[in-house]
């Protein structure tokens, strides 16, 4: 059975797109925390960072690098902005297929919670 964001990809579950490719789809985070609140994920279904695999490091830069565009689209590349993967229970992932969070428009605290 296809994972949450496997299903948002193929277009079964609805989404607010934000960008998509051959490698990546981005959309808007249902549950927004900053006026930007973005997650770019990898078409290919991989569940956590710890099954990233050497071969997959032009995929994470791409996505890094798609952070990067959709903040500066949004106006945030100067005023700043945050990218966070969360891996596993003591981080809070709650959704088993790799995403990048995008958020930006707010000041940002740290140490994060
Ligand atoms: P995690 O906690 O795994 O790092 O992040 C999962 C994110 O997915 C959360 O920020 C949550 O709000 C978002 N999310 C969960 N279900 C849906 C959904 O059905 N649609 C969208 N657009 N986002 C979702
Ligand atoms: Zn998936």
């Amino acid at each position: 059975m296809a994972c949450l964001f496997c299903k948002i990809i193929a277009g079964e579950i609805p989404s607010k797109k934000i960008y998509e490719d051959d490698q990546l789809f981005a959309f808007q985070d249902i549950n927004p925390q900053a006026p930007l609140h973005a997650l770019i994920v990898p078409r290919r279904h991989i569940a956590t960072l710890n099954d990233l695999a050497a071969e997959d490091e032009a995929l994470v830069g791409s996505m890094v690098r798609r952070a990067a565009a959709i903040a500066k689209e949004r106006g945030y590349d100067g005023s700043g902005y945050r990218t966070v993967l969360n891996c596993n229970s003591d981080a809070g992932q709650s959704v088993f297929h790799v995403h990048l969070h995008v958020l930006g428009g707010r000041t940002m605290a740290w140490p994060p919670g």
